[in-house]
């Protein structure tokens, strides 16, 4: 798979980053009444190149988690480095557009237009940043061909399996080049042979240098990061030493 320009993957080699996630004391409390302290205050370091899964329970934190990492709601305390900028002193536009620019989300839902091709369900994707019009099809034509689905540019949605749609959803995510990818519980509607096709292709992206968050329950998918990070009510912690233990 060939990496493409101007993105994370194509900074010259020894170039040093900051981390792509830097939580210190990053939490989040809901005001309620009654409040409630959904992700307690932690500190996490995500580098850049790593591929690493949040694994929890429902109702342990991981959609609150999620939605701080990826910039759809503020942490009530700490401070949340995104590629090194302080995301708490940026406003409402500023976060929409750090979000757009450096984040790229895979969800369990694929969310594809069923009447538009896969090219066109991730043209689409490029509709509110810079790449001149002449350029997206052409561009989605490249990332589809990345994901494996080269093959597939015209087909709709609905002729397409479970595992080809989430690599359209990938290809749509990474068209803009994101230094994250953030997938949440991204085989979750899958069955095993598509989930693992999809969890081969996130294993090679990673291999191609782009970093990797997966959001899930299934201790199975958890095993598939370079590194884990368990949470249970609320609270974040590093499962790295005996991994196959998770339940
Ligand atoms: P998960 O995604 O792991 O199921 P969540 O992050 O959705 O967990 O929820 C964590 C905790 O925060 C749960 O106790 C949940 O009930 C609570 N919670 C989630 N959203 C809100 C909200 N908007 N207001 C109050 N409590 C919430």
């Amino acid at each position: 798979m060939k990496a493409l320009p101007d993105g994370p993957l194509a900074l010259p080699e020894g170039a040093s980053k900051p981390p792509v996630i830097e939580f210190r004391g990053v939490g989040l409390t809901y005001p309620g009444p009654p409040p409630v302290e959904a992700l307690r205050p932690g500190n996490l370091r995500v580098e850049s190149g790593e591929f690493v899964t949040i694994v929890g329970p429902s109702g342990s934190g991981k959609s609150t988690f999620l939605n701080i990492a990826g910039l759809l709601d503020a942490p009530t305390s700490g401070t949340y480095m995104l590629d090194g900028i302080d995301t708490g002193a940026l406003g409402d536009a500023g976060r929409t557009a750090l979000r757009g620019r450096r984040i790229g989300f895979v969800f369990q839902s694929f969310h594809l237009l069923s009447h538009r091709s896969a090219q066109e369900n991730v043209a689409l994707a490029m509709l509110y940043n810079a790449v001149p019009r002449r350029e997206r099809l052409p561009r989605a034509r490249e990332v589809l061909q990345r994901v494996g689905l080269g093959h597939r540019v015209d087909a709709l949605p609905p002729r397409l399996s479970g595992g080809e749609r989430q690599r359209v959803a990938i290809a749509r995510a990474l068209v803009g080049n994101p230094s994250l990818l953030l997938c949440d519980e991204p085989t979750g509607n899958l069955d095993t042979a598509n989930a693992q096709t999809v969890l081969r292709l996130l294993d090679e992206l990673h291999q191609d240098g782009m970093t990797v968050l997966v959001i899930t329950h299934d201790p199975q998918v958890a095993l598939r990061g370079g590194r884990t990070v368990s949470i249970r009510d609320g609270a974040l912690s590093e499962r790295a030493e005996h991994p196959e233990a998770i339940t």
